[in-house]
């Protein structure tokens, strides 16, 4: 139902205004514009409106006035999300309603080891608010200073202390959701151990904002790892990384926090963003490890550390290493795995894949799908890399150099299906963390089947019967399918 005619529009905003006032919503161009852009700039898109509700009693209200106007509504945190599912489609009866505003921290329990925060809480933010209390979240991103905890749970999102702490799934205790019709699903609860049915959270955890808007989040929380000991190594291949990484799970007792691969030309990239970045270790060997051990109270984690990654060099697994002595060098360690990401951007348009495959098969997926590349597009460059301990690369490709706008999006797009006919072969997945949203919305579909598929649609119609919440995203279900 597109019903995006000029009179149409003036008075949906005019409706939006008088009924939520005029703070809460936004509706001139230049005022939307952040909202409607991706983060790398790729898409501009348009939206009826902007809604920054300041409680969840203002979100309720802003979802039952689109349900009777018929607008339907994308849902918004930092908007760092990497597969549109923020931006809204052009030309269709979308508003934007951001969590920026609700972004208090509701209460942090130092005894059972827990918070209770507001969706739009940047995630940063609420790291250090809890680090305050010597405790810790472990959710970790490149966007963490951007991205918020509404955005972290819709996505589900992974990052580099996955392999030790899980995804955000396994980090949240409940949610506050404000569903389609305006109700208020309020599962806040902090309780670490409720078996009560079905755990209806479960539903919105990467959702996309597909079937609710989240309000609020009550997370888990760790003590404060404040021992951390980070190595940069030079290794032989890829193959050997993997090998290091089992090693160092049995060595290292599971306290290894994070394991971040990265190919020789990882330095390149860091540089062309970061020209002053120091790069402490010799930039030719064929493979990198970005590794963190990390732990609190009575543990060593320097000599653990000292002793794990002398072993390893005398058997020959790590042929280099550079262990940072500072929490600066080890900050301008981790610089380099999130310099070479805005490297990347700055070559301009690119293919951005984040697939896993089993950790066992993940060196040989790798290999056949950078040669199905070479050959379907030469002149391209491969840029694998990523978490690697729990078999998520991002297996990245940059279309030649002097390809025009036209030629580089056609590149991307036969590179992107050569990576996927060899994940189709592995079983793999197309989103081990960034999730669906309209960017894979059509591999998504193409790989469901049909019982998933009519679980999905069902699931959909039974929570939301109008199609309201981020049409477009995820999954494409006509209204009453
Ligand atoms: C530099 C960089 C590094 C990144 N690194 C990682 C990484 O290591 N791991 C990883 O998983 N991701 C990573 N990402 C992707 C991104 O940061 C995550 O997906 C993040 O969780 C998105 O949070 P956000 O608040 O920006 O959400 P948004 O981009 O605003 O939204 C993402 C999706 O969630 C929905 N949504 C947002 N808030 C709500 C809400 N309150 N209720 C319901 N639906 C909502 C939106 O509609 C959209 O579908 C990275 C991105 C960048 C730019």
């Amino acid at each position: 139902m597109i019903q995006d005619t000029t009179a149409s529009m003036a008075e949906w905003r005019v409706k939006l205004r008088s009924t939520l006032g005029d703070d809460i919503v936004l509706s001139e161009s230049d005022e939307m514009l952040p909202y409607c852009r991706d983060w790398h700039g790729d898409v501009t898109s348009n939206a009826v409106a902007v809604l920054r509700p300041r409680s969840t009693e203002q979100v309720a209200q802003a979802v039952k006035l689109c349900s009777e106007l018929g607008l339907s509504i994308v849902p918004q945190g930092g908007n760092t999300g990497l597969v549109l599912g923020a931006v809204p489609d052009a030309d269709a009866n979308q508003v934007v309603l951001s969590l920026e505003r609700m972004n208090r921290i509701r209460q942090i329990d130092a005894d059972d080891f827990s918070a209770v925060v507001e969706a739009g809480c940047i995630l940063s933010e609420l790291k250090d608010a809890i680090a305050e209390k010597e405790m810790f979240f472990p959710l970790a991103l490149g966007a963490q200073g951007t991205c918020r905890i509404g955005g972290n749970v819709s996505t589900n999102a992974g990052g580099i202390n996955v392999l030790r702490y899980g995804m955000t799934r396994e980090l949240i205790f409940g949610l506050e959701v404000v569903l389609p019709d305006g109700s208020i699903f309020d599962g806040l609860s902090t309780l670490r151990k409720d078996n009560r049915g079905i755990d209806l959270k479960q539903l919105f955890i990467g959702a996309e904002g597909t079937l609710g808007i989240i309000t609020a989040v009550s997370v888990k929380l760790t003590p404060y790892p404040d021992q951390v000991a980070t190595a940069l190594l030079g290794l032989a291949s890829l193959d050997d990384a993997i090998k290091l990484f089992r090693r160092a799970r049995r060595d290292c007792c599971d306290l290894m926090s994070a394991f971040e691969f990265m190919p020789p030309l990882a330095f390149t990239l860091a540089k062309e963003a970061m020209p002053d970045l120091p790069i402490p270790i010799a930039a030719d060997y064929p493979a990198y490890v970005l590794m963190e051990i990390s732990g609190s109270g009575l543990v060593d984690i320097d000599d653990l550390m000292g002793r794990f990654l002398e072993a390893v060099m005398e058997e020959g697994i790590v042929l280099d290493g550079t262990l940072a002595a500072s929490q600066t060098q080890a900050r301008n360690l981790w610089l380099i795995r999130e310099g070479m990401n805005e490297g990347q951007a700055k070559r301009g348009m690119h293919l951005r894949t984040d697939v896993s495959v089993k950790l066992s098969q993940l060196a040989n997926f790798v290999a056949e799908a950078e040669k199905a590349v070479a050959e379907a597009v030469p002149g391209s460059t491969c840029v694998s890399y990523g978490h690697v301990g729990d078999g998520n690369v991002h297996l990245n490709v940059l279309p030649a150099a002097e390809a025009e706008p036209e030629q580089r999006l056609q590149q991307i797009y036969v590179a992107k299906g050569a990576i996927n006919a060899v994940l189709d072969r592995y079983q793999g997945s197309i989103s081990a963390e960034h999730g669906i949203g309209r960017l894979k919305r059509g591999d998504f579909e193409a790989r469901l089947s049909p019982v998933r598929r009519h679980l999905l649609a069902a699931l959909k119609q039974a929570i939301d019967p109008g199609m309201m919440m981020n049409p477009g995203c995820q999954l494409n279900f006509p209204a009453n399918s």
